[in-house]
């Protein structure tokens, strides 16, 4: 691997130098998340005025694996914690499912870390956001959807 090592002048902004960089802790966006963290060490030629990076094909390929761990990390605890709210609010593995159209049985395998597509993710954010208020729209489409509803109205009511 040849040292992304030797200080180049910076194309972007025409007055800062690329310098081998550690972009650990840096955020940037990746997929459907525009704020993804950098958790490991990655050395990059970086502008240190401008910021630009000037990355060769190797260099964009560990960005983009670093990237994709990272996300994979963040997004998974996101779907196990949102799921484990709605299970807590009174909403069954089978009622979610029916909620955002998923297969029997897919509410398990995202908890055991399978990856929620981008719009599944956000029906599950909203779910758990507006539970009451979802479910009363979405049973005007599947009517046994309305009994989840009513019966998280009752919890609400005693708790
Ligand atoms: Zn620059």
């Amino acid at each position: 691997m040849k040292p992304a090592g030797t200080d180049r002048p910076c194309g972007g902004c025409g007055v800062g130098t690329l310098r081998p960089t550690n972009v650990a802790g840096m955020v940037m966006g990746h997929r459907d998340d525009p704020r993804v963290r950098i958790r490991e060490d990655l050395i990059l030629p970086v502008c240190g005025v401008c910021g630009d990076m000037a990355l060769n094909r190797e260099n964009t390929g560990a960005l983009d694996d670093a990237l994709e761990r990272s996300y994979r990390r963040k997004r998974l605890r996101q779907q196990r914690a949102l799921i484990n709210d709605l299970r807590r609010a009174g909403l069954t593995q089978v009622q979610i499912e029916r909620f955002a159209t998923l297969s029997p049985g897919y509410v398990s395998k995202l908890r055991k870390g399978k990856l929620a597509s981008g719009a599944t993710f956000r029906l599950l954010y909203l779910l758990r956001a507006f539970p009451r208020e979802a479910l009363r729209v979405v049973s005007r489409l599947d009517p046994e959807l309305a009994e989840a509803g009513s019966k998280l109205d009752s919890l609400a009511g005693t708790g």
